[in-house]
Formats: C-alpha cells, sequence, structure tokens
C-alpha cells in the first residue's frame, strides 16, 4: 500500500484543524557568490605564491640545487594552497552549495586534487635533490637524513602518505574496488595529514620562519578552512538535528525492492528543505550509525512528517527496510540544486526512472499552483514505477499530463522524436530529469535534440 506523510488516518477526528504555517524554504541561491569566491580564491593564490617567491633570496638560486631547492619550496606552498581549496570544495558551505550544487563542487573537488598531489610530489623531489646537491650526498641518503632527522619532518611524512593513500584510492578503477564506507574513512585521515603538513610549514618553512607576515596570512586562511569545515560539516547538522529530533515513523513497502521511510520530527516545517532536495542520513542503529548515505525527499515536510523512499541497491539501502518506529536519525543537509525554483519558466516537465522519481515527486510538491505541469514515468512494466499512483493523483489534481514508457530499453526509446511527438511543446519547458547515470545523461541529449535550451535542463543523478 501506498501513503503520503500527509494521507489523514482513518481515526483523523472530523473537525478541521487550522491551516499549517507556511513552511520554511532554503535561501535561494546567489550565482555571485560562485564569482566573489573564485576571485578570492585568484586573490589568495597570488598573495601565496608572492610570498613563496619574496622568501628566496637571489643569491639562493644563483646555483642549480639552490634554484631546485627555491622551486621545490614554492611547489610545497602551491601543493597546500590547492589542497586548502580542494577542502574547501567539499566542506558543504552553505552559500557555496546552494550557488554552485553540491554534485558539481564535488566534481570540481576531484578535479583540482590531483594537483595538489602532483605538486606535492613535485616539493619532495625538489627539496630533496636540491638539498642533496647543496650537501653534496645522495639523494636517497638525503631523503633519508630529512625525514629522520628534521624537526617536523616525520609528521610531513606522513602527511604525504596519508595524501596519497587518499589520492591513489579516489582514482576511478582503485575506489571501485573498495566499499564506499572504506574508501571515505581512508579520505577521513587527510583532515589529520593537512593537520601535519601546517605544522611542518610553519615551523619549518623558508616562507615562514622570521617571517610574521605570511606566518598570519597561512594560519587565517587555514583557520578559515577549519572553522567553515567545523560549522557546515559538524555543528549545523548537529544542531539542526538536536532542533529537530528526527525519528523514524513508519516504514512503508511501495514494491518488492523499494521502501518509503516516513520521518517525524519536531517542527519539521521550519527545516529549511525545498523539493527535490537530499540529506546525507545517518539511522542512529548499533549497526548504521557510523554510515551517512545521500537520499532525496520523496515528501516535503508536511507539519511534522516528511519521508524519503528508497531503492535497495546494497547493504544499507536493504537494511532501511528493516528500521524500527522510533530510531532516532541525525541528518546533514540539504543540499542540492534540483529544486522547484530552478525553473526559468511556468511551463515544466518532469522525468524520471526507477527510484530517480523521488525527487520529481517532492519537486511536484513544490511548483506553483498556475504551473502547466507534465510529467513522464518510465520503466520496465507499470510495478516498476515508484510512487506511481500518488504522482498521477497530484497530475491529476494540478489539470497536468502524465504519460508512461513502458517496456525494455532495448526496444522502447526515448528520443527526440518520442519526446516531441509526446509534448510538441516540449522545447518551451523547463525540463528536471532524474534517474541513472546513463538514462539521464541520455535523455537530456534527446531533450536537447528535441530543442530544449541547455539552461532549461536540469538533472539529478544519484551519483556523487
Ligand atoms: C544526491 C543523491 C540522492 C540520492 N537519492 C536517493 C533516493 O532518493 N532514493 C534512493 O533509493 N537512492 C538515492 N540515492 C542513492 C543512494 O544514496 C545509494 O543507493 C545508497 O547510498 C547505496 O548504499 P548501500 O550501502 O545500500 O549500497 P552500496 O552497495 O554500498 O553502494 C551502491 C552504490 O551507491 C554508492 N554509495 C554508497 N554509499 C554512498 C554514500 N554514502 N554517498 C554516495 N554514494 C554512495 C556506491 O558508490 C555505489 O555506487 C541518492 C544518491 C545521491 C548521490
Amino acid at each position: 500500500m501506498t501513503t503520503t506523510p500527509s494521507a489523514p488516518t482513518a481515526t483523523a477526528p472530523a473537525r478541521t484543524r487550522p491551516p499549517l504555517p507556511p513552511r520554511r524554504l532554503p535561501r535561494r541561491g546567489r550565482p555571485i557568490v560562485a564569482d566573489v569566491l573564485a576571485a578570492l580564491a585568484g586573490l589568495g593564490l597570488g598573495i601565496t605564491l608572492a610570498l613563496g617567491i619574496s622568501a628566496q633570496s637571489l643569491h639562493s638560486v644563483a646555483t642549480l640545487p639552490g634554484l631546485l631547492t627555491a622551486v621545490g619550496r614554492v611547489t610545497g606552498l602551491l601543493a597546500s594552497y590547492a589542497m586548502l581549496v580542494t577542502v574547501a570544495l567539499s566542506a558543504r558551505i552553505g552559500p557555496l552549495e546552494r550557488a554552485i550544487g553540491q554534485d558539481r563542487l564535488i566534481r570540481w573537488h576531484r578535479r583540482l586534487g590531483p594537483w595538489g598531489l602532483y605538486l606535492l610530489l613535485a616539493h619532495v623531489v625538489l627539496i630533496t635533490v636540491g638539498y642533496a646537491g647543496l650537501e653534496g650526498t645522495g639523494v636517497l641518503h638525503q631523503l633519508w637524513l630529512l625525514v629522520l632527522t628534521y624537526p617536523g619532518m616525520l609528521g610531513a611524512a606522513v602527511a604525504t602518505a596519508l595524501l596519497f593513500l587518499a589520492g591513489v584510492t579516489s582514482y576511478e578503477r582503485a575506489r571501485r574496488r573498495f566499499r564506499y564506507e572504506t574508501w571515505w574513512t581512508i579520505h577521513l585521515y587527510t583532515y589529520l595529514a593537512l593537520l601535519f603538513a601546517f605544522a611542518h610549514q610553519v615551523d619549518d618553512g623558508a616562507s615562514f620562519v622570521e617571517h610574521p607576515l605570511a606566518t598570519i596570512w597561512w594560519t587565517t586562511i587555514w583557520l578559515a578552512l577549519l572553522a567553515a569545515v567545523l560549522w557546515w560539516r559538524f555543528l549545523l547538522p548537529v544542531v539542526r538535528s538536536l532542533r529537530h529530533r528526527i525519528r523514524v515513523a513508519d516504514v512503508v513497502r511501495e514494491s518488492p525492492d523499494v521502501v518509503s521511510v516516513v520521518l517525524e520530527g519536531r517542527r519539521l516545517d521550519r527545516l529549511p528543505v525545498a523539493g527535490g532536495q537530499f540529506f546525507q542520513w545517518r539511522f542512529l542503529t548499533k549497526g548504521a550509525w557510523w554510515e551517512a548515505h545521500p537520499f532525496s525527499l520523496s515528501h516535503v515536510p508536511h507539519g511534522d512528517r516528511m519521508r524519503i523512499t528508497v531503492k535497495d541497491l546494497g547493504d544499507h539501502s536493504r537494511e532501511l527496510a528493516g528500521m524500527r518506529a522510533g530510531t532516532p536519525v541525525f541528518i546533514e543537509g540539504p543540499y542540492g540544486r534540483f529544486t522547484a525554483d530552478a525553473a526559468l519558466n511556468p511551463k515544466v516537465v518532469l522525468i524520471g526512472a526507477g527510484v530517480g522519481v523521488t525527487p520529481l515527486r517532492s519537486i511536484l510538491q513544490d511548483l506553483d499552483e498556475h504551473a502547466d505541469v507534465a510529467v513522464l514515468l518510465r520503466g520496465r512494466s507499470r510495478e516498476d514505477l515508484v510512487l506511481r499512483d500518488e504522482i498521477a493523483d497530484e497530475v491529476r489534481r494540478r489539470g497536468g499530463r502524465l504519460w508512461e514508457v513502458l517496456g525494455p530499453r532495448a526496444t522502447v526509446r526515448l528520443n527526440a522524436t518520442t519526446l516531441r511527438k509526446a509534448l510538441p511543446d516540449i522545447h518551451e519547458r523547463d525540463v528536471f530529469l532524474c534517474g541513472p547515470e546513463e538514462f539521464t545523461q541520455l535523455v537530456a541529449a534527446e531533450c536537447r535534440r528535441a530543442g530544449v535550451p541547455e539552461a532549461r535542463i536540469h538533472l539529478e543523478s544519484f551519483v556523487l
């Protein structure tokens, strides 16, 4: 049986309840935030480079080993700066997340991450070769001496090893071999590595020793990053979770491999979340408390309830089917820009496949009452269409159009021609698209071919 958190129960009293206060919505993303932060990151890079270069003397770079050492010092600074920006991109900083979206931020994080490691490798090699030249020793012997006899260098060596471990395990091929949680735990150690790296730099770095201004600059930017991580990744989620005291209210089976988890909490209407957004959910049971998983809302908060709908895709999603009522839940978020207010005009089409319809269901709730709504659901069979009945009810209530495209992928194709045939004005609509990665990319391309401008195609695929 399919129920929604807002569905009245059979025993509900007949008298009408006072209307619920309007829900709190998240602040709109401001694109200028991205420009300002990009400018600040560029300025920071300029200052860091200037500090690194000005700390070298002409005399010290007159010989090849001296030059290698100087370049090695600058690459060390640049490596740290690249890592600082890489961590900032994944720190879930609210305004940045709202302006750019977590999926794009994570993509940039992944693109920039390797550069920090290349620069770090260059730093280690150049400094070692440079010092070996200056001291007249062998390179390996010099590396040994550096690590074991220079103050703070052992910590720096551990930091380097941890950072490379996080980098190597993040490569697509290597990552597929690990459980998500193993990869995530390894990634956590990068915070420790960055702490060691920072201590090594301010204690031993030629750019900082006897350069108080440089030390103040460096300490300030790292403290700012630490504050951002502490606030957005730890304290804000703690505050929100304590304030709303979310618990599992019910688990409803939607189909053999899909369940809805209805959640209840205090004043959920004050939780600033929009339909289509997701939280990282941590269900506080003995076996699951240590892992957080992203799930989109399939029903926006209504009074003291909201809902997620989850497909059994692995051990954790399977576990959710057995969650007991009353299980406390810790939330991080909300995240994501896949929301009704991304639409540029009131004509929209929502296209979903499989469990990808969950955020579409909650976007449907947030669309303007006068929006011209069309919904396309794709599945192998009718039983595959998650939340089909309640979506159909909502589309009917709005006087919109629903159509179902059923059958195997190999024979039933969703292309520009079929899209245009079903919806001749598709090129005038905003398209909200969610489903498996391959499906969203393919349908997005067909929408473009059908004349939908890029800016009107809004995608969510369940991959970070
Ligand atoms: C933004 C977003 C929204 C999502 N919304 C929904 C939803 O509404 N309903 C739904 O059924 N599924 C949703 N998912 C997918 C869901 O998060 C994964 O299916 C779930 O985390 C799998 O965990 P598992 O332990 O069951 O499976 P596993 O076998 O551990 O993993 C299966 C797949 O999920 C990925 N995954 C595992 N854990 C995480 C994690 N913590 N973060 C990101 N990816 C992970 C793995 O890399 C793997 O590709 C969403 C994913 C994202 C990124």
